[in-house]
């Protein structure tokens, strides 16, 4: 069915880079079949479900969506997508993302743009951005093209889209999956996560993607729960947070009533809702800018067309790397290296990175803080809903806008989940994030489930 859904959908969406024969996916699904049969199913036996084309996956290609790994076939497979097979699930494809997860609207691929499933009552005709960088991700899980599908999170890339394509995102917290064999974009930030239909597939999966990895040393050595039982827990008596700082001047009223909404949804199961204060949330944006680019640019360095990827020849080495490098590379990418490089030069260092990685510190804390009195706290995912295809496209600040209630949980490490709650007047999903403490994905999936 979800194949037949793929055939029908995918040329409209273009949510899917690349999809697995057919006698693949069916090999797979009848191995599943097997084993529920001799009793030895996994969690996930027979799910069958996308997964982001940045987790390499092996003998079949993995592109990042950049055109420097068009033709990238990993010889090995990556931990998360190494668990899942274990775990039984059935992949269908690889999903379309921003390059290299750069981007929150998934039009920077250079394999063509993700279309939303959604659109506006009041304009069905405009395509709309299904969000990013997952957004090959959340519109095939919201279309029906998959189960569940995986995604990657930097800044907000589970999360925003997500909300935009109304599906369950969730970020864990950083360490929680191990980042082995997923391509890095800022690796003191990037985190794997499930986006799925439901909180309880959310904890369900996360439970099969997480756990400790020798082959990633920022992987926490934690033990796994089951975290798909958190979910439909009472939360009665817990304390959430508002944060006052989120409340920004000109956050548009259909984000505000569905907030006020979850606030009510909350306080009838029993919560105790309080404001609480984040005084560095109005930094985020700044210091994530400066510090992803600035990974970034120290991860992308790989790519010199000589050991992976694109190779354009040229008459010298250092004309190899160029050449390659300017073919291999899209716009967005090319402005995150620049931007990261200036902010990492000699004369620039003290004044933009390490001032950011200052701020990291005073955000983390203002978490910390916070969490010392509340358990959970709740915020909008994003300040609007799915914008048109299109729009913010030459104005990266405004594009980079977007981000601003993601970023402050990603430079904190802290999990976040994010769970459709309603639709705006124009029919256009909207999502509430909750954030918890470090390694409390339970209490955030407990609180979840009761907005669901
Ligand atoms: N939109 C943010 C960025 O472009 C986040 C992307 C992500 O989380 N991968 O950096």
């Amino acid at each position: 069915a979800h194949l037949d859904a793929i055939a029908r959908l995918n040329p409209a969406l273009n949510a899917y880079i690349t999809v697995l024969p057919e006698e693949t996916v069916l090999a797979q699904a009848d191995a599943a079949d097997a084993r529920y049969a001799a009793g030895t199913a996994g969690l996930m036996d027979g799910l069958p479900i996308g997964i982001k084309d940045l987790f390499c996956t092996k003998d079949i290609r993995t592109t990042a969506a950049s055109p420097i790994l068009a033709d990238f076939v990993p010889p090995y497979e990556s931990t998360v997508t190494a668990r899942l097979l274990k775990e039984g699930a059935v992949f269908l494809g690889k999903t379309n993302l921003d390059e290299f997860a750069m981007g929150s609207a998934n039009t920077s691929s250079a394999f063509g743009a993700t279309t939303s499933p959604w659109r506006r009552t009041d304009a069905p005709d405009v395509a709309l951005v299904p969000g990013g960088s997952s957004g090959g991700s959340s519109a095939a899980v919201a279309a029906g093209l998959a189960l569940a599908a995986t995604g990657t999170d930097t800044g907000g890339s589970i999360r925003q889209p997500a909300a935009y394509c109304g599906i369950v995102g969730l970020k864990p917290t950083y360490g929680r999956c191990s980042r082995w064999g997923v391509i890095a974009y800022a690796s003191s930030l990037d985190q794997a996560g499930p986006m799925t239909r439901s909180v309880t597939d959310a904890g369900l999966m996360l439970e099969a993607m997480a756990g400790f990895d020798e082959r990633d040393s920022t992987s926490a050595s934690r033990p796994v729960p089951a975290f798909h039982k958190a979910v439909g827990k009472s939360v009665k008596g817990l304390r959430v947070g508002i944060p006052t700082e989120y409340r920004a001047p000109g956050l548009p009223e259909d984000v505000l009533a569905m907030w006020e909404q979850g606030i009510a949804w909350l306080r009838e199961a029993g919560c105790e809702v309080v404001d609480v204060s984040l005084p560095h949330t109005r930094y985020g944006l700044t210091s994530y800018y400066i510090i992803a680019p600035a990974e970034c640019s120290s991860n992308l360095a790989r790519y010199d067309g000589i050991r992976f990827g694109k190779r354009v020849d040229a008459p010298s080495l250092d004309a190899v790397y160029e050449a390659s490098r300017a073919a291999g590379f899209g716009p967005e990418v090319r402005s995150r290296i620049l931007m990261g490089t200036y902010v990492l030069s000699a004369g620039y260092y003290d004044a933009y990175y390490l001032k950011a990685q200052k701020v990291r510190t005073l955000i983390r804390r203002d978490f910390e803080q916070a969490f010392e009195t509340v358990d959970v706290l709740l915020t909008p995912t994003a300040p609007s809903a799915a914008f048109a295809q299109g729009e913010n496209q030459n104005d990266p600040v405004q594009m980079y806008l977007n981000d601003i209630f993601t970023v402050p949980a990603s430079l904190a490490g802290i999990p976040g989940l994010s769970v459709p709650v309603g639709l705006n007047g124009a029919g256009l999903p909207l999502g509430l994030q909750v954030l918890g403490r470090h390694f409390d994905e339970e209490t955030v999936l407990s609180v979840g489930g009761a907005l669901e």
